[in-house]
């Protein structure tokens, strides 16, 4: 992969995930949102349960974030509070 096909904003991130600088979740995340073709608001949708990075990927982190939020139920509607 050639640094000037990824998008600037990804550049530095990228350049620490080959150095070996970034943390296996953040080097995850970053391959998460490689997969994507460099958007992460679309990584955050990954479905690809199947894929062994899964687990630790930015959408599995997103889904729990919904799960665990108390003003959210599990088929995305918000609960009305007091
Ligand atoms: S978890 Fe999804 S976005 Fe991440 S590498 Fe696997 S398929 Fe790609």
């Amino acid at each position: 992969m050639k640094t000037e096909d990824i998008p600037k904003r990804y550049r530095k991130m990228y350049e620490r995930a080959i150095a070996g600088k970034l943390s296996a979740k953040q080097a995850i995340k970053c391959h998460c949102i490689h997969c994507f073709g460099w958007k992460a608001s679309e990584a955050r949708k990954c479905e690809n349960t199947s894929c062994p990075l899964y687990p630790l990927s930015p959408a599995a982190e997103a889904l729990r974030e919904r799960q665990n939020s108390p003003e959210e139920d599990l088929s995305g509607n918000v609960q009305e509070q007091d």
